[in-house]
């Protein structure tokens, strides 16, 4: 996720690092190499010439604050700044008072509103509310069958259009129908998308609005498309009426120009974002995490939270038992692995490690990957007894894993090399406690 911005940015914030303090000049150049930044990366030129002017109000004049060197207070500025046009503040769907909460989901095709619509389902049946999906996009007919196969993974009810329907407004008597005997709290209604923007569409959109009178209008958007995202965004706002954007697809956008400019060309804030096709990949935004990760300075608190319903409270605590007796065996290791690959892809994880995002560009992800998959298929390969005593497992043994796994007796031997440097370096650890020792082991 917009790694090429992310990328310039960090170059200009250590071409300032050793400079000392904050000249006029160096201020002027740093902010001259900032607004290049932000145009290369696609953001609007109207949201690069306030950003600047924001940061120069920030920068220029100002006396260098204590504790910080000129670099570090550079970042700290731009960082305010970033939040600020990612609109300062998390903005959530609230709930109606009285139920049910109507969602749209408005979008053109191709953008993700029927992959959205599912993964929001999920999101509030994951806060135990009763949710209906109800499949309005009769334009595609493909988007009602892919709404009810999402539907059924995701253990959410969809309400199809009986057979003959032809306008959507039809459905709606059948809606109020299910939404009283099945009592639900939150209708998600996936509405007709279009290739462009036309007038049909927009009339079918006002005539559902007056019927289903929803809560929120979600206005589904495909970061990839750059500022043809917020040119449509623009369109729908003023057509139909937009209450928050999600942004799909953020996972492939390596610029993030869409993202930094709509909230100051629409006015309408980001609610969700889509970090990929699954459907557990839907993040709730929020603007100073963004701001965060987009600098470089990585995201801490979402990866604890994703790392928090992933791996129990117990199971964590059971862990730092074993490593506390230097217990750990390769049955742990095998489940760190596992609980990393369900918090996200190691692209995902390293863009959320403080630092880490500028290493992305030097490290092979997919080789990385795939060195994970072979690590996973060779300890799958052992037995139990193998897995809690590595030290059984003779030549003869290492020869039936690397057969069972697909792999060379090679790569078995390295795999058990390293869990034996690692435990050794537990060994260390836990006995030198004092914490320059771990310091030195971990730069
Ligand atoms: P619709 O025509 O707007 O309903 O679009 P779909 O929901 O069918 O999505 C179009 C394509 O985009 C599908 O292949 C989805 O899997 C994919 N997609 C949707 N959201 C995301 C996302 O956040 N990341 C990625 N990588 N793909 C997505």
């Amino acid at each position: 996720m917009f790694e090429s911005l992310t990328g310039r940015l960090e170059g200009i914030f250590k071409k300032l690092t050793g400079r000392g303090g904050l000249t006029e000049q160096l201020v002027g150049e740093t902010l001259e190499e900032i607004r290049v930044a932000l145009l290369e990366a696609d953001v609007s030129l109207d949201v690069v010439k306030s950003f600047t002017e924001g940061l120069s109000a920030r920068l220029v004049g100002q006396a260098q604050k204590s504790g910080l060197t000129g670099a570090q207070q550079v970042i700290a500025e731009v960082y305010q700044e970033m939040v600020h046009i990612l609109g300062d503040h998390r903005a959530t769907i609230a709930l109606a008072s009285k139920p049910p909460t109507i969602i749209f989901m408005m979008g053109l095709q191709g953008s993700g509103k029927t992959t959205t619509a599912a993964k929001l389902a999920l999101h509030f049946k994951g806060q135990n509310r009763r949710v209906l999906l109800v499949a309005s996009d009769l334009a595609r007919l493909a988007a009602i069958d892919q709404l009810k196969v999402l539907g059924e993974q995701i253990g959410v009810p969809v309400l199809l259009p009986p057979d003959g329907t032809t306008r959507p407004s039809d459905l709606y008597p059948l809606v109020k129908r299910r939404v009283i005997e099945g009592m639900y709290e939150v209708v998600i209604v996936d509405t007709a998308g279009r290739l462009t923007v036309d007038s049909a569409l927009m009339g079918e959109l006002k005539e559902l609005r007056r019927l289903y009178s929803p809560k929120e209008c979600l206005l589904v958007v495909d970061a990839m498309q750059g500022q043809e995202a917020v040119g449509v965004a623009k369109t729908f706002d003023a057509e139909i009426g937009v209450d928050g954007v999600v942004f799909t697809k953020l996972d492939g956008d390596t610029r993030g120009g869409a993202v930094l400019s709509i909230r100051q060309v629409l006015k309408k804030p980001i609610k969700f974002v889509g970090m990929g096709e699954k459907l557990d990949r839907l993040e709730a935004f929020f603007p100073d995490r963004m701001a965060s990760r987009i600098i470089g300075m990585g995201d801490i608190q979402t990866l604890l939270e994703k790392a928090k319903n992933v791996v129990s409270q117990d199971e964590a605590e059971a862990l730092a038992r074993k490593m506390g007796k230097n217990k750990m065996d390769l049955d742990d290791f095998l489940q760190q692995i596992q609980s990393m690959k369900k918090i996200g892809s190691i692209d995902d994880l390293m863009g959320m490690i403080p630092g880490a995002a500028s290493l992305k560009a030097k490290i092979d992800m997919g080789v990385m990957e795939a060195e994970l998959k072979r690590v996973e298929a060779m300890i799958f390969s052992m037995t139990k007894k193998e897995r809690a005593n590595p030290d059984l497992i003779d030549g003869n043994r290492r020869k039936r894993i690397a057969q069972g796994s697909g792999t060379s007796v090679q790569q078995v031997n390295q795999l058990l090399r390293q869990f034996d440097q690692a435990r050794r370096m537990m060994k260390t650890a836990l006995k030198t406690k004092g914490s320059r020792s771990l310091r030195s082991m971990f730069p």
